[in-house]
C-alpha cells in the first residue's frame, strides 16, 4: 500500500525495503515535496528498528564555564575571560551541583563548557573525581570532542593522553556537541576557533577506540543547504560502521537569539517546523540499520512539536535537562521532570521509559 503511495520516489522505495540510502537519495529526500509520506516511511522504519518505546534520561546539566577562547557565530553562550558575567565553577560549586543532581534523582551529569584558555587538565580530572566521590552511581557524560581537541592543543598532550587520563579520573561517556555540521564549506561560516569537522571525527574515533561511547549532534536550521545535512549524516554513518561507538544522533535546531548570525542578519528567523520534521525523518532513514537511536531534543522544539517529531522517526527525548544553560542563553525554556516527559509520550500513544546513558531501560511507566 505504502509502495503505491510513494509514487516515483526511488529513495523512499529503497528505505521501505531496508536498503542503505546513498548521498543522492538523501538529496532527493531533502527536496521531496510530500512531507507526510516522508514522515510515514520514517515512522515505519522507527517502528521496525526501535519499536514503540520512547526513552529519556534523568539528566543534570552542568556548564562548568562560559569563558571561551572561540567566538562561534552560532553561539549565544560564550563570554570572554574577564567579562562581567563570565564564570567558572569552583570545586566547591561542582560539589554542590552534584548534590543537587543526586537529590533530583539524576542518573547522569551532562558536562560541557567553553574553551577556557587557563584551565589545566587537572581541573577536569578533579571535577570527575569530585563527582565520583560524592555520587559514585552518577554517570559522567562530559566534554565534547571539540573541547578535548582544544584541551589537547592547550596542554600539548595528545588526544589519546587526555582521554585516557580523564577516563581514569571517572569519565564514562561523551556528549555529542561541537559536531555542528562537518562540511568545511558551512562549518567555517558558523564556528570560529573550533576544530574542523575531520578533527572532531578523529577525536571521537579515538574516544570510541578507548571504550568511551558518545552521542553525536547535527546543528541545522541556519545557513546550510541540503548537501551539508546529507554529508553530515553519511560521515556519522561511516564512522559508526567503523567503531560502533555512537549511542544516539541528536539533531539540534539552531536557536537564533543573541547569536552573531542573528546580529549580522545572516539568519533572520528560526527554521520552520516542517523543516525540523524533514531533518528528523531524513536522519532516521539515512542512519537506518547503523545508528538506530534518533533523539528529539524537546528543549529546542518545545513539547508539542517534539511529540510530532516522535511520529516522524524519533524514538528518544534526550532527557530532563535540569539546569541546561546553553539554550537558555538563547531564550529557550528548559527543564522538565521524568513524569512530565512520560506524560508527553503517553499522550501520543507510545510507551515511555526512563533509560540510562547507554539506552538500557531503567523504568517503564
Ligand atoms: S559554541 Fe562552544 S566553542 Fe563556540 S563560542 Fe560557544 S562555547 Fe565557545
Amino acid at each position: 500500500m505504502l509502495e503505491q503511495l510513494i509514487g516515483d520516489s526511488q529513495a523512499l522505495g529503497k528505505a521501505i525495503s531496508g536498503e542503505e540510502l546513498s548521498y543522492n537519495d538523501g538529496i532527493e529526500l531533502m527536496n521531496y515535496d510530500n512531507l507526510h509520506m516522508l514522515g510515514a516511511v520514517a515512522d515505519l522504519t522507527r517502528k521496525k528498528l526501535a519499536g514503540s518505546t520512547v526513552t529519556f534520561a534523568a539528566s543534570y546539566y552542568m556548564n562548568y564555564t562560559n569563558v571561551c577562547a572561540a567566538s562561534c557565530q552560532m553561539c549565544a553562550f560564550y563570554r570572554k575571560d574577564g567579562a562581567d558575567d563570565a564564570y567558572t565553577l569552583t570545586p566547591e560549586q561542582i560539589e554542590q551541583r552534584v548534590s543537587i543532581a543526586k537529590d533530583m534523582g539524576a542518573t547522569e551529569v551532562h558536562i560541557v563548557g567553553g574553551f577556557h584558555p587557563k584551565l589545566p587538565l587537572e581541573y577536569y580530572e578533579e571535577m570527575m573525581r569530585i563527582i565520583k566521590k560524592n555520587h559514585p552511581q552518577l554517570k559522567i557524560k562530559a566534554l565534547t570532542a571539540a573541547e578535548i581537541f582544544y584541551l589537547s592543543k592547550l596542554t600539548k598532550n595528545s588526544v589519546k593522553e587526555i582521554l585516557s587520563r580523564l577516563k581514569d579520573a571517572g569519565l564514562d561517556s561523551m556528549p555529542g556537541g561541537g559536531a555542528e555540521l562537518f562540511h568545511p564549506d558551512i562549518r567555517g561560516k558558523i564556528v570560529r576557533g573550533k576544530c574542523s569537522g575531520q578533527e572532531w571525527l578523529d577525536t571521537i574515533e579515538q574516544a570510541h577506540n578507548l571504550g568511551i561511547k558518545s552521542n553525536v549532534t547535527m546543528l541545522y536550521g541556519h545557513i546550510e543547504k541540503p548537501e551539508h545535512i546529507v554529508d553530515h549524516l553519511i560521515k556519522i554513518r561511516q564512522l559508526q560502521k567503523k567503531t560502533g561507538g555512537f549511542i544516539t544522533l541528536i539533531p539540534l535546531k539552531f536557536s537564533l537569539d543573541n547569536t552573531e548570525l542573528e546580529q549580522e542578519h545572516l539568519v533572520n528567523h528560526e527554521c520552520s517546523s516542517v523543516y525540523d520534521l524533514r531533518v528528523i525523518a531524513l536522519s532516521r532513514l539515512m542512519l537506518a540499520n547503523t545508528l538506530n537511536n534518533i533523539s528529539v531534543y524537546w528543549v529546542a522544539y518545545g513539547k508539542k512539536l517534539a511529540q510530532v517529531a516522535l511520529s516522524n522517526g524519533g524514538n528518544d527525548l534526550v532527557g530532563t535537562a535540569f539546569s541546561e544553560e546553553i539554550y537558555r542563553a538563547a531564550g529557550k525554556p528548559t527543564a522538565s521532570s521524568v513524569d512530565e516527559l512520560a506524560t508527553m509520550v503517553k499522550e501520543i500513544g507510545m510507551v515511555p521509559a526512563q533509560r540510562d546513558t547507554y539506552f538500557n531501560i531503567i523504568k517503564k511507566f
